[in-house]
Formats: structure tokens, C-alpha cells, sequence
């Protein structure tokens, strides 16, 4: 099973993606964590990244489209995935077409100020990469991950300046894309407006929309 989800920053992706993964035997791949990894490590491609990440601006499709390709191309990924973070434009999808069929776009739809609170308040372990949330689900130690003692940090991209600038970029080049695939047919939308603690109602949407694939 080929699944894509889609949806603005902060509406429960990569929470939700790594459940389903583990579910369904399927490779959780984000094109985010596969940058942040990059700019991390230092590596060619993160030093190429970087600016794009730190500023919330899309890296170039070019570059997303190549890294995607050889990343579906592994083994692991030949009986199925779940694409988070990717297609991002029009011309990603248009690229996508011609590497891989995707069988189901979940569309996680939140509304803007639980997005802003949720990605606001994200702290993300430095070691294990945990995320906790200051009010929703702190660690018993202040600035302390639970699991590995490993210091929380705010991502640098969830600064509220650079959170604004993700959002209106969601709007302007990724939103668009909720048209092209609900016109073939591919696309449910997943009300992602709950909190992290009732997860569970929004794994539930997801199955049921992959079982109706
Ligand atoms: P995310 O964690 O998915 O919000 O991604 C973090 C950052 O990585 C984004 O703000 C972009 O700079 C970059 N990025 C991730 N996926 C893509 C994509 N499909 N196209 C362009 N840039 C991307």
C-alpha cells in the first residue's frame, strides 16, 4: 500500500505516520526528518538545505524529487510506504506520477490555532527525538526527555516567525494539491483536531480510509 499524507505543519503527520507504519509493516519516510538528518550529519545535500529549512521556505522540487526517487527506490519501500512531507507542490505530484503509483492521500485537516499551539509548544528531544509539548504532554523533568535524559530543544523551524512563514507557505504551494487528488479520487480527509492524547480517533480515520482503498 502506497500512502501519501498530506496536510500543514503541526497537524499530527509524523505522530500519526510512525503508528501507521509500525501497523502496517510499511517504511515511514519524511522528507523533513530526511533533511533534518542531512543538515545535522553535514552532509552535501544538508549544506544544501539548510538556508531552505531554517527559513521555512521549500527546498526546490528538483532536489526533493531526486532525493524522494532514489529513497523509494530501496528495497524496504517496494511494498508500500507512507509518504509524509512529500509531494509538496504541483510539480512534485506531477513528477511523482512517474515513479510511483500512490493509493490513498490522507488530507489531516486542523484548525490554524490548534496548529500554532501544538507547534509552538513541540520540544523534541536532541538525543532520542521524542516530542513532548509544554502543556499537552510535558516530561516529568523540565527540558528533560523522559526515555533518554536527553535535553528537549525547540526545532529551529518552530520559532513563531518561522512557523507563520511554513503555514502561508502550505497555503500558497501545498494546499492546492488537496484539489488535484480529490479529483482523481484518492483523497480523504482526516479531521485531525485532537489532541495527541486521542490519537486513537484519528488512526481510526486513516484505517478505515486505507481499508476502503
Ligand atoms: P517538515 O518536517 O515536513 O515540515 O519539513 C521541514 C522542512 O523541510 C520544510 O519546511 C522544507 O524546508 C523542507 N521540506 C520537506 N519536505 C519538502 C518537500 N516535499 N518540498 C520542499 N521542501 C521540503
Amino acid at each position: 500500500m502506497n500512502i501519501v499524507i498530506l496536510g500543514a505543519p503541526g497537524v499530527g503527520k509524523g505522530t500519526c505516520s510512525e503508528i501507521l507504519a509500525k501497523k502496517y509493516g510499511i517504511p515511514h519516510i519524511s522528507t523533513g526528518d530526511i533533511f533534518r538528518q542531512a543538515v545535522a550529519s553535514q552532509s552535501e545535500l544538508g549544506k544544501r538545505v539548510k538556508r531552505y529549512l531554517d527559513s521555512g521556505e521549500l527546498v526546490p522540487d528538483e532536489l526533493v524529487i531526486a532525493v524522494v526517487k532514489e529513497r523509494l527506490e530501496k528495497d524496504d519501500a517496494h511494498k508500500g510506504f507512507i509518504l509524509d512531507g512529500f509531494p509538496r507542490t504541483i510539480a512534485q505530484a506531477d513528477a511523482m506520477k512517474d515513479f510511483k503509483d500512490i493509493h490513498v492521500i490522507l488530507n489531516f485537516v486542523a484548525d490554524r490555532k490548534k496548529i500554532v499551539e501544538r507547534l509552538s509548544g513541540r520540544r523534541t528531544c536532541s538525543k532520542c527525538k521524542s516530542i513532548y509539548h509544554v502543556k499537552n504532554s510535558p516530561p516529568k523533568k523540565e527540558g528533560i526527555c523522559d526515555k533518554c535524559s536527553g535535553e528537549l530543544v525547540q526545532r529551529s523551524d518552530e520559532t513563531p516567525a518561522v512557523i507563520m512563514k511554513r503555514l502561508s507557505v502550505y497555503e500558497q504551494e501545498t494546499k492546492p494539491l488537496t484539489d488535484y487528488y480529490r479529483n482523481e479520487g484518492i483523497l480523504a480527509d482526516i479531521n485531525a483536531n485532537y489532541d495527541m492524547v486521542e490519537i486513537e480517533k484519528i488512526i481510526k480515520q486513516c484505517e478505515r480510509a486505507i481499508q476502503n482503498v
